[in-house]
């Protein structure tokens, strides 16, 4: 399988949308874990990073 490639700052769409509606994350933290934070609402949830690259569906916008 493809590594999906991700990094800090990145935007990404997730396979499931957030309850709120929306479905754009910002990665906020790297590392063991994965933290992201909902665009619409604010909220933010911890990943493992395993888990984190399969229910990630692709980056919607790269950090610079
Ligand atoms: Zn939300």
């Amino acid at each position: 399988m493809e590594r999906k490639e991700f990094q800090l700052n990145d935007i990404v769409e997730m396979k499931k949308a957030h309850p709120c509606g929306e479905n754009r994350w910002k990665i906020i933290r790297m590392g063991m874990d994965i933290r992201i934070k909902c665009e619409g609402c604010g909220h933010s949830v911890m990943l493992p990073r395993r888990r984190f690259e399969q229910k990630m569906k692709k980056v919607l916008q790269r950090a610079e």
